[in-house]
């Protein structure tokens, strides 16, 4: 199994892995919130496919539909060609997701992964308003292809791109200032003739940065950023890749601040089975696509298609999951507030499922996602300097679990910073 000393992973597979350098294992199987490895160690799961699998692992009710669906030989690749797994996806967005809610969106199939749909949602935005210049906001970030970087804010992602990132403007996300800004500097910037700021396509914003440090924009500056948006021209988009599918509570994460965003991408959760997928959608004035003019090998990944609708069918009939993450989410501030209370110059932000614990002193949340392991459980960094460690479990996560969670982090937290 080894090359001098080395395992496959490290002989054989790119430096560019990362993950498995926090957790040196080898992971062999999961359910629900629980990962186990190939020596049968199990791993409580606080990451959850960083937001892939709000469901949790192998979720039976996925699981079946997608073996029956398998077992009956289902179209498994379809482009975009239509199918009956398509077919009962859109209708069942329509009837329990747009429906309910209001909304009037057409639905594109990107590529499967968040990038591309972010790729598809810019190059929209520039085509129907002939405009280049997209507004982005610091610490963003949005997928890994050159259009989603140049709308990242990290430096060392973006020096990965070897060519410039153009046609982008960043300006302040909510907080970053240090105090409410109001959206001054955006809203003087774009009223201005002699700012220097080009009229811009859109803004591309995140409700709550995930892999910025998670933080939080307030429901307030959310209302003035798309009225500000709508009044100008420019369209909203909101990325709601890791965000979406129930995370923060509802289904979109921008529905707790009553906003309608021009387009919205979703990918991570959508396929429900942690299976790749992505959706682009968008008010129906905008399809201004000509056929193809977006295209990609894997649109239709109808395995995909399938426990994207019985996980909208299982999760999205009622309030329940919405409820039960608001809950959940605020049990986990509650006892993430006392063991910060722990540690000096320590913050708790979140909102609903996705919480964190951000640190004065970034050198110490690696040490505790380390220690956090060694315990038996997965939780991960995320911040411009790996500030925070971010709690993201399964929405499907019991109360037991969350408990036993804490306790781990908890230990952890003591054995890094006492
Ligand atoms: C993960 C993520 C992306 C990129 O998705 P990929 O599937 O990794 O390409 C884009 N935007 C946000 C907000 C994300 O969290």
């Amino acid at each position: 199994m080894t090359v001098a000393g080395m395992t496959v992973f490290e002989a054989l597979e790119s430096n560019v892995r990362g993950y498995c350098r926090s957790w040196p294992t080898v992971f062999d199987t999961a359910s629900g919130a629980w990962l186990r490895d190939e020596h049968g160690r199990e791993y409580l799961d606080f990451f959850a496919g960083a937001g892939a699998l709000n469901y949790g692992h192998n979720n039976p009710i996925l699981k079946q539909a997608l073996l029956d669906y398998i077992t009956g030989d289902g179209i498994t690749h379809g482009l975009d060609m239509s199918t009956v797994a398509k077919r009962r996806l859109l209708e069942t967005l329509r009837d329990r997701v747009f429906g309910p809610r209001c909304l009037d969106y057409k639905v594109q199939f990107p590529g499967p992964t968040g990038a591309n749909a972010v790729e598809a949602a810019l190059k929209l935005a520039r085509k129907v308003t002939g405009r280049q210049q997209i507004l982005n906001f610091t610490n963003a970030f949005h997928g890994m292809s050159l259009g989603a970087l140049s709308v990242t804010g990290s430096a060392a992602k973006r020096a990965g791109a070897g060519v410039p990132l153009a046609h982008v403007t960043p300006m302040p996300y909510d907080g970053y200032l240090g105090e409410p800004d109001e959206l001054r500097w955006m809203r003087r910037a774009l009223d201005d003739p002699s700012s220097g700021l080009d009229k811009p396509a859109a803004v591309i914003v995140e409700t709550v940065q995930g892999e910025g440090g998670v933080n939080v924009a307030r429901v307030d500056w959310l209302r003035q950023l798309a009225e500000l948006c709508s009044a100008r021209g420019i369209l909203l988009i909101v990325d709601d890749v890791q965000m979406g599918c129930g995370r923060t509570g509802p289904f979109f994460s921008f529905e707790t601040a009553g906003i309608r965003p021009d387009i919205v991408t979703l990918s991570k959760s959508i396929g429900g089975y942690g299976l790749p997928m992505a959706l682009v959608l968008f008010a129906p004035e905008l399809d201004q696509w000509a056929p193809g003019e977006h295209n990609g090998t894997f649109r239709g990944n109808n395995a995909a298609f399938v426990t994207a609708r019985i996980a909208l069918e299982h999760y999205w009939s009622d309030a329940a999951l919405e409820q039960a993450t608001l809950v959940k989410g605020a049990r986990i501030a509650r006892e993430l507030t006392e063991l910060a209370a722990t540690v000096p110059g320590a913050q708790v932000r979140g909102r609903g499922l996705v919480q964190a614990l951000a640190f004065d002193d970034p050198s110490l949340t690696g040490k505790v996602c380390q220690a956090a392991f060694d315990r038996g459980l997965l939780v991960e960094t995320s911040g411009a300097t790996g500030q925070v460690v971010k709690l993201m479990p399964p929405l499907t996560i019991t109360d037991a679990e969350i408990d036993h969670g804490l306790e781990l982090l908890t230990a952890a937290v003591r054995a890094v910073c006492h």
